[in-house]
């Protein structure tokens, strides 16, 4: 038998008995965790990539709402943490175009660039305008069918580093601010920077319906303050793999 013939079978012997133990099918429910998308030096996924990301997530999920993902055989929930403009300008039209659902989690001391911490909170160069969604846009989103707001604290600290009364004022004050100036009920809360611990969890518990971290599992918690979503990459092949049984498999392993 030739070389290249003995490579062959190899190579579809090795491929058989791989699937025989690699589940390379995509985890059943998952959450994902956008920023910026666009071109700007803090976005993270582009636009064409995104709009990739969207038809490739259709074609394999049914993209829903945080309150129907346990409806679904396969459901993908799309979140957007810190309310930037590109929310508005780039994806809202995206959102309307598949007519998909998505939550944007929103900081209430940020919006319309109010406060100079936003810079060092979200690790923007500071001098940029038009960081953050104006308050005209996210009171426009709050009407909108397919757009939930959330609650991401009142100025994005990291809650690990505060005292409880502080946790709390953070929390509580984040909320009710979006409330007040948006004429809005908030439910859903997302951790800045994903970190938690007892405390906050339990101010969530107590104020929010949902707490959403960020996590390294895909798998869903039955604990509804710490709903675990995994960070959206770049690229849909990034994407395809860590939506795989197997990359999931292997992070649990790794303790990733
Ligand atoms: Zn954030």
């Amino acid at each position: 038998m030739s070389l290249s013939r003995t490579i062959w079978r190899s190579v579809g012997h090795l491929y058989h008995e791989s699937r025989r133990c690699i589940d390379f099918s995509p985890v059943d429910r998952v959450i994902l965790l956008y920023h910026s998308i666009g071109e700007k030096p803090w976005s993270e996924t582009s636009v064409r990539q995104f709009e990739r990301q969207i038809q490739f997530l259709k074609n394999h999920y049914e993209i829903v709402d945080l309150d129907e993902l346990f409806d679904t055989k396969r459901g993908v929930v799309l979140t957007f943490d810190d309310g930037y403009r590109d929310f508005y300008d780039t994806v809202v039209p995206l959102l309307e175009e598949h007519d998909v659902p998505a939550t944007v989690f929103v900081n209430g001391a940020f919006i319309d660039d109010r406060s100079e911490i936003l810079y060092s909170r979200l690790g923007v160069p500071e001098g940029e305008n038009g960081v953050i969604m104006s308050a005209n846009q996210v009171r426009e989103l709050a009407e909108h069918n397919l757009v939930t707001i959330g609650n991401h604290t009142l100025s994005h600290p990291n809650l690990d580093d505060l005292s409880e009364t502080e946790i709390k004022e953070q929390i509580v004050r984040g909320k009710h601010v979006l409330e007040e100036e948006f004429d809005l009920t908030i439910e859903r809360f997302a951790y800045p920077y994903g970190s938690y611990n007892e405390e906050s969890r339990a101010v969530v518990e107590e104020t929010h319906r949902c707490g959403l971290i960020a996590d390294r599992s895909t798998n869903i918690s039955s604990d509804a303050a710490l709903l675990p979503r995994i960070g959206a990459p770049a690229t849909v092949a990034q994407l395809d793999w860590q939506l795989s049984r197997v990359a999931n498999k292997f992070k649990k392993n790794l303790g990733l």
